[in-house]
């Protein structure tokens, strides 16, 4: 067969890798504790799957309008109005099969060779890899530690010329739980204003995901920069629902025809039962959510002191997501190494910086959507594992 040039250059998400070898060795009798997936390890809530299975039941079983359903567009108005004060048209809210799409069409829209597009590195692997499949050129956002893992708006702005068409910023943020301060924000959009050409992807799917009080602080705030700002968000991390595939992108009015051609190309909509039981996540109660990041706020001191009681390990305090992204340059392994060792030599599967972009080489991502036990147990056996023989 003969394959189209761009499909070689197509990546992937390797959490799905390691998932599956998690899982391969899991099914040969091994016993992998897995911190590798970004998935929630809770039940989606109750009140959210009786609507869904009342949906089944009360015959949502066609297709519906393109861009959603009418009632859940307006559920995720109000739901924006409520968490980040703004009110958007729900003519430009699109609702799609989970966060990835919007991060497609976004990037899809603005590709062709010679573009420049700027993405957070290290970060989530989908963004340079489907970069790379439109023929566009990646431009790397540098995420450091020293700075909480968020970016220097300064340095984002040097990186900007007259080929770039987009820039992607992800707050709170997959691997590193590093939140973008509103100060930094501030900087970016009041720098933006003299590149009237840049369209922003603002990549909030984990919104709700902040610990210590720490407001959210959104893009979509910014009314200098609203005609030309995508939000990305979804209900697969806030009400565990990752399987369920449910997500919304909020458009400029520019774009909305655009996106929803995209969508009628490629999911023609996002599954009609599932819209339906996104409505209840929305407007249902929401103490399971609280209740969620409560025990995540625990299970990120336990991870975070045990990361740094293991010689060779340093770990900063994630201020958002479910991930801890220790340093573990003092180990002398490279990120891939102490992967692959550490999955089989400890059975504990967790993912190499890298797996997130070059500058992820000295670190590795530990996903705490596990129980207590299980990263208590994960956390030894690292420690064992590197302990001098
Ligand atoms: N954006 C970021 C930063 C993510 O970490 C993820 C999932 O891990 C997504 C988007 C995609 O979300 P979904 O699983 O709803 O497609």
């Amino acid at each position: 067969m003969e394959l189209s040039k761009r499909m070689s250059q197509l990546g992937t998400e390797s959490a799905f890798q390691v998932l599956a070898r998690a899982k391969g060795l899991q099914a040969l009798g091994y016993d992998i504790v897995n911190l590798g997936i970004g998935a929630p390890d809770f039940h989606t809530p109750e009140n959210i799957v009786e609507a869904g299975r009342r949906a089944l039941t009360d015959g949502w079983h066609f297709y519906t309008p393109a861009k959603g359903i009418p009632q859940l567009r307006e559920a995720v108005v109000e739901d924006i109005e409520k968490h980040r004060g703004v009110r958007v048209d729900p003519d430009l809210v699109m609702v799609v099969p989970g966060g990835k799409p919007t991060m497609f069409f976004a990037i899809q829209m603005f590709s062709e060779p010679g573009v420049e597009i700027l993405y957070p590195n290290p970060g989530f692997p989908i963004y340079e890899s489907v970069i790379r499949f439109m023929g566009a050129t990646p431009v790397p956002i540098e995420l450091r530690e020293e700075r909480g893992f968020s970016f220097s708006a300064d340095e984002v702005l040097e990186k900007i010329t007259p080929r770039t068409r987009l820039l992607i910023v992800n707050t709170p943020a997959n691997p590193t739980g590093g939140v973008v301060p509103r100060e930094e924000l501030d900087r970016l959009v009041a720098g933006l204003e003299q590149h009237p050409q840049v369209v922003i992807l603002a990549d909030e799917i984990y919104s709700r995901m902040t610990y210590d009080g720490l407001e959210h602080a959104s893009l979509l705030q910014y009314d200098s920069i609203r005609d030309r700002t995508i939000l990305l968000d979804g209900w697969s991390k806030t009400y565990s629902m990752t399987g369920w595939r449910l997500g919304y992108g909020v458009w400029p009015a520019e774009l909305i025809d655009h996106a929803e051609r995209l969508q009628i190309n490629s999911n023609s909509c996002a599954s009609a039962p599932v819209q339906v039981a996104g409505i209840e996540a929305l407007r249902g109660p929401q103490d399971a959510v609280e209740a969620m990041m409560r025990a995540f706020d625990e299970r990120r001191h336990a991870i975070v002191e045990g990361l740094n009681a293991i010689p060779g390990f340093s770990c900063t305090m994630p201020r958002g997501a479910f991930y801890a992204f220790p340093n573990v340059t003092g180990t002398g392994l490279d990120s891939k190494h102490l992967e692959e060792m550490l999955l089989h030599d400890a059975g504990v599967a967790v993912l190499s910086g890298t797996s997130f972009g070059h500058l992820g080489e000295g670190y590795l991502r530990f996903s705490y959507a596990a129980g207590l036990d299980e990263i208590r147990e994960a956390l030894a056996r690292v420690e064992k594992c590197l302990a001098p023989a």
